[in-house]
């Protein structure tokens, strides 16, 4: 089935849905996106999603042709348009159309570009055993270069270090910082268990601020587990307790294995599970 596409102003047929060669999110990746779950027919953490990319725009000195409102008035009618009930939304806002050059004062007419599909999820057995990682050789971009808070269109050294951990047969791979310590994953957030507590890096430790491992934190410190956001190196995974990873698409996912280390048991931990649990009822509105 054929989807519907919000661009240029307009839900249109995917094979209408187009941007200009000249824009320069094509041309030099020069824009923002966001990605966004649909449970039950509803955007979840809309509005934390929205905001982040009104923030990742304003750090890159674009401006989004539309109030925060208006947005998700848009993400939840082409949601509805597509008939998804559970799935997925990618949100592009472009820096629009330009010269070849890099002046931005040149750009016009930002796209603001809304898909609505269905989700490609990781393999069950993952959520069931657990994944292994590996760590990437690139590291994440030096936050005085371009911050990785921004969830900007220029994705090339995480997809290069996707490409790592596919090489090795992992789905992801561990993404380091310039110092060295332990960032991310290329799409995901990573936490450790040790002693009964939560440990995950800071913002400032170079990584994507993700929603979903806010809506962790909270979980955890809700159920009385104490949150740490301290610099970390790979020595606390390979030592940890438990570990797993957060993202809108993998929600809370277990790791099992790093660099060839067996992580704790080499099972899903049990408050790893517990927090799988706990997320899956808040996503399901239980
Ligand atoms: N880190 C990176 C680099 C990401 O691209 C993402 C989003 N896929 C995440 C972490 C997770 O963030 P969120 O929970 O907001 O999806």
């Amino acid at each position: 089935m054929s989807r519907l596409v919000f661009v240029n102003g307009n839900l249109v047929d995917e094979a209408q849905a187009t941007v200009s060669v000249f824009d320069h999110g094509l041309l030099y990746g020069d824009g923002v996106f966001e990605g966004i779950r649909v449970y039950g027919g509803h955007a979840f953490r809309m509005q934390e999603h929205v905001e982040r990319l009104y923030e990742s725009a304003l750090s890159i000195r674009l401006t989004i042709p539309m109030s925060q409102d208006e947005m998700a008035g848009v993400v939840q009618d082409t949601v509805s348009a597509n008939g998804i009930t559970d799935g997925y939304v990618r949100l592009v806002v472009t820096r629009g159309t330009g010269t070849l050059g890099l002046d931005l004062r040149g750009t016009d007419n930002p796209q603001v570009i809304v898909i609505a599909d269905k989700i490609t999820l990781y393999p069950p057995e993952l959520y069931e055993n657990g994944m292994e990682l590996v760590t990437a050789s690139t590291i994440r971009n030096h936050p005085a270069a371009l911050s990785p808070r921004i969830k900007s269109l220029n994705y090339l050294n995480n997809i290069i270090a996707k490409s790592e951990g596919t090489d090795a047969g992992s789905v992801e791979a561990l993404m380091l910082n310039h110092k060295g310590e332990v960032a991310e994953c290329t799409g995901d957030n990573i936490f450790i268990v040790q002693n009964g507590a939560l440990r995950t890096p800071p913002p400032e430790a170079g990584i994507l601020v993700g929603i979903t491992r806010g809506a962790v934190i909270q979980l955890a410190r809700d159920e009385g587990i104490p949150v740490l956001e301290t610099a970390m190196e790979r020595h606390d995974i390979y030592t940890a307790d438990e570990c797993f990873l957060t993202g809108t698409a993998a929600e809370v996912v277990a790791v099992v294995k790093l660099d060839g280390r067996t992580i704790g048991t080499g099972r899903p931990g049990p408050i790893t599970e517990r927090l799988m649990e706990g997320f899956r009822a808040l996503t399901r509105g239980a």
